[in-house]
C-alpha cells in the first residue's frame, strides 16, 4: 500500500446507509438529494493531534470524536445528520491505525444512518477534519439568536466531565473512578435524537464545546439579552464530585466545570409552558436535563448563590458584556 487511492479504497469506502446519495465518493464531487421542504445544514470541525486530543488517543476514539463533535453541532441546530466528508492528514501509512480508525468511523456511520460521501487524504501531522451535513425543517431550526426574556435555560448531561478526564490523563492519575470522565472526553455523545424532538419545544440552542460560560455567552450576545444562572443547579456528575473530593480538597473548581469545554452537551432555552414536556422528553431518552436559570432583559450574566471565585471566572471567561 503506497498511495492514497489504495488507502481510500481500503479504509474510507463504506457501504451506503441511505438512498439520497446521487453520486457517492469516487467522482470529483459527491451529489446528494435535498428534499424540497428541508433546509440543508452544514458544519465542519478539525481535530489536531496534541491540540484537540492527547497524542496517544486510540484511533477508535479519534474517529469517534471527529464524528461526534460535528453531529453535536447538527444537534444544536435540531438537524438530522445525513452526510459526511472526511479530510484526513496522516504522518505515515500505518495500516493497523487505519483499520482501527476505519472500523470505529463506520460504526458511527451505521448507527446514525449517515454516509461518508467524499474527502481528501494527505500526508503530514495527524489531523482529521469532518464536515457534517444534515437536514431540518425550515420552521423548526434551533438558533442562537432566539432566546427570549423569561425563557428557562437548560443543559443536557453533566458539565466538566471532559475537563476532568483531560486532567486525569495529563496528570497520569491511574484512578478507575475517573474513567467515566475520560470516556466523556474521548467519546462524547451528540444529543442527536433528543434534539430532533426538542425542535418542537425550543427555538434556541447551542452545543457546549468551549464551556458553558463561553457558549451561553454566544446565545446571550446573539439574542441581545442576559441571564441569571443558579450555580447550585449546574449538573455535576458523581465522577467529577469524586475528583474534587479526592484531588481538590473537596472544593469544586468552577472554572473546570464552566470554562473548559469539550462537553458536547446542549444548552437550550424554552418558555416555561414547555417545562413539563421537556422533562418528559428527557426522561424518555434517559438523558439528564437540568434547568440552570433564566433569560433576563438585562444584558448581563448573573450568578445567584455565586461566590468570589465564580465572579472572577465570569469576569475572565465571559467577555461579551
Ligand atoms: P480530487 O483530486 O479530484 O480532489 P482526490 O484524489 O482527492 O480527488 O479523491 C478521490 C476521490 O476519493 C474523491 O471522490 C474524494 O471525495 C474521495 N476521497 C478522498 N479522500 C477521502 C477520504 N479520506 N474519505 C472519503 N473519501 C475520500
Ligand atoms: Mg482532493
Amino acid at each position: 500500500m503506497d498511495n492514497e487511492f489504495d488507502i481510500i479504497k481500503k479504509y474510507f469506502t463504506f457501504s451506503s446507509n441511505r438512498d439520497d446519495v446521487f453520486i457517492a465518493a469516487g467522482d470529483d464531487c459527491a451529489s446528494v438529494t435535498v428534499p424540497d421542504n428541508k433546509q440543508l445544514v452544514i458544519t465542519v470541525d478539525t481535530l489536531i493531534s496534541g491540540t484537540h486530543f492527547p497524542d496517544n488517543t486510540s484511533p477508535e476514539d479519534v474517529a469517534y470524536k471527529s464524528i461526534m463533535v460535528n453531529l453535536s453541532d447538527l444537534a444544536a441546530m435540531g438537524a438530522s445528520p445525513a452526510w459526511l466528508t472526511l479530510a484526513i492528514t496522516l504522518p505515515e501509512i500505518d495500516e493497523h491505525w487505519l483499520s482501527r480508525f476505519s472500523k470505529s468511523f463506520n460504526g458511527l456511520l451505521e448507527r446514525f444512518k449517515v454516509d461518508l460521501v467524499g474527502g481528501d487524504t494527505t500526508k503530514g501531522a495527524l489531523s482529521i477534519t469532518v464536515q457534517a451535513m444534515g437536514l431540518c425543517d425550515k420552521t423548526n431550526i434551533l438558533r442562537r439568536d432566539r432566546a427570549e426574556p423569561g425563557d428557562k435555560i437548560y443543559v443536557t448531561g453533566y458539565l466538566g466531565d471532559a475537563a476532568i478526564g483531560l486532567r486525569a490523563i495529563l496528570d497520569q492519575l491511574a484512578d478507575d473512578n475517573l474513567q467515566p470522565c475520560i470516556t466523556r472526553l474521548n467519546r462524547p455523545e451528540a444529543r442527536v435524537s433528543f434534539a430532533e424532538e426538542l425542535v418542537s419545544y425550543s427555538r434556541c440552542a447551542i452545543d457546549i464545546s468551549d464551556g458553558l460560560l463561553a457558549d451561553l455567552g454566544h446565545i446571550l450576545e446573539a439574542s441581545s439579552y442576559g441571564a441569571k444562572i443558579s450555580l447550585a443547579s449546574i449538573p455535576v456528575s458523581s465522577a467529577s464530585r469524586y475528583y474534587f473530593d479526592k484531588y481538590n480538597e473537596g472544593e469544586i473548581n468552577w472554572s473546570m466545570l464552566l470554562a473548559q469545554g469539550d462537553d458536547y452537551e446542549l444548552c437550550f432555552t424554552a418558555s416555561i409552558e414547555n417545562d413539563s414536556v421537556i422533562r418528559e422528553l428527557a426522561a424518555r431518552y434517559g438523558l439528564p436535563v437540568s434547568c440552570i436559570g433564566e433569560i433576563t432583559e438585562s444584558k448581563s450574566l448573573e450568578f445567584f448563590d455565586a461566590n468570589a471565585e465564580t465572579e472572577s471566572i465570569v469576569a475572565t471567561g465571559f467577555k461579551h458584556f
